[in-house]
């Protein structure tokens, strides 16, 4: 095994299943992509800590126990069409790429939103699309969707993002002050949504029209 393959199941045993995590697809999948070749190269013996890491534009990769807790939450079986907002470095995609059927996922920055394009192209993953622009939208043309993953935190729940979701949706996303939120899940049966808060988190701002202002 080589020392990448290491760091990774011991990432897996240490962060993630001894604080709770129990999702065997999700433990499979956070167990099996490459997380140092989503961060550049001077930070790959650091891609397997507890922790989130730069990936450029004053942006971040999500610690590893927070990306496996968001996507459990999503209670993903493999059929779902997941929209995703805030590509970033596109791990979390790719974590969604192995889980779900279809990942539509939004960035806002052209230069991340390329990088992650190349990385999920590079890593043979066909059922991803990635776009620009203002996530806070959503992907309206593609809508609806089974699960909406949001990786920036807003400071209240975006209405528009709400729509999309399908039939028992789910959403997971950090909402609150700037200086850190609260992780809600929502789950849509017909026209209510039912809310449960799953913790305390700090994620970088969602800027845009239903998030904060540039
Ligand atoms: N999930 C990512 C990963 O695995 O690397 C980390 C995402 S990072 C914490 C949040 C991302 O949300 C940033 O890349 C940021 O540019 C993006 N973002 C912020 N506001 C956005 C918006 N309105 N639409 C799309 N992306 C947005």
């Amino acid at each position: 095994m080589t020392d990448y393959a290491v760091a990774r199941q011991r990432m897996v045993a240490e962060q993630l299943l001894k604080r709770g995590i129990q999702d065997e697809r999700v433990l499979q999948a956070m167990g099996k992509i490459h997380r140092h070749l989503f961060v550049e190269e001077a930070l790959w013996a650091r891609a397997y800590g507890d922790l989130p890491l730069p990936i450029g534009e004053k942006q971040t990769i999500s610690q590893p126990f927070m990306v496996a807790f968001m996507t459990q939450a999503l209670e993903l079986k493999g059929n779902e069409r997941v929209l995703e907002i805030g590509t970033g470095s596109g791990y979390q995609t790719a974590i969604l790429a192995e889980l779900a059927a279809k990942v539509y996922s939004v960035e806002r920055i052209r230069t991340l939103a390329q990088r992650a394009m190349r990385r999920i192209e590079s890593l043979g993953y066909y059922n991803v699309l990635i776009r620009v622009g203002d996530g806070s939208m959503g992907w309206k043309e593609m809508a609806p969707f089974d699960a909406i993953l949001v990786t920036a935190g807003a400071p209240q729940v975006p209405i528009r993002l709400v729509e999309q979701l399908g039939e028992d949706g789910r959403i997971v996303l950090p909402v609150g002050p700037s200086e850190g939120q609260v992780l809600r899940k929502g789950t849509k049966k017909g026209v209510n949504v039912r809310w449960t808060d799953l913790g305390n988190c700090v994620f970088v701002k969602l800027v845009g029209e239903q998030g904060w202002n540039d």
